[in-house]
């Protein structure tokens, strides 16, 4: 897992809880040293070990955390890279526009990421599935950037989530319907 994912989860800790909390948690955490670099890989234990001590710290399941977590990821990330926000008009060709021009371009600026694969299924005007398939099953994670994306359009939308790799299937199903008033 990036250096930088960590950055904005230090980030969100801090806006949230304190930069007290953060310094907390890091004293927890036997796996990491607390220092990330934007650009460096860390095991991808460091992060599940870090969202576990803020579980039990903050009394709130790690699911909570990490939904959390991808919704103001997506702000983080948008700040960083807002091209890609500003090439589609909206939501669904954002979310469609993932696997085959953000991963892709995301893969030229940093190395050895193992991003998560997207597969589409679009059959009406306001419903998208995203079959997303990936070793690190942070499906809960793409749900919060989705979600993040979500407001940042002013779309609103119902998620579910009932096929999950959580529950012994081979990917996860995130179904989107787009609502309209
Ligand atoms: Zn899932």
């Amino acid at each position: 897992m990036k250096g930088i994912v960590f950055n904005i989860l230090e980030e969100m800790t801090e806006e949230q809880f304190g930069m007290q909390m953060w310094n907390e948690i890091l004293d927890e955490a036997t796996k990491s040293t607390g220092v990330f670099t934007a650009g460096k890989n860390y095991p991808d234990d460091n992060l599940f070990e870090i969202i576990g001590i803020a579980s039990k710290k903050l009394n709130l399941p790690a699911e909570t955390i990490v939904g959390a977590f991808g919704e103001y990821m997506f702000h983080r990330l948008n700040e960083r890279h807002p091209v890609f926000i500003e090439k589609e008009p909206t939501l669904k060709s954002f979310l469609k526009s993932i696997e085959s021009v953000i991963h892709v371009e995301v893969n030229k600026l940093y190395q050895d990421l193992n991003l998560p694969s997207f597969e589409y299924f679009d059959n009406s005007d306001d419903h998208l599935i995203m079959r997303y398939r990936s070793p690190r099953k942070l499906c809960i994670l793409a749900e919060g950037l989705i979600r993040g994306a979500s407001n940042h359009y002013a779309q609103r939308i119902t998620l579910s989530h009932s096929t999950c790799m959580h529950k012994g299937d081979a990917y996860c199903d995130l179904e989107i319907t787009f609502n309209h008033d």
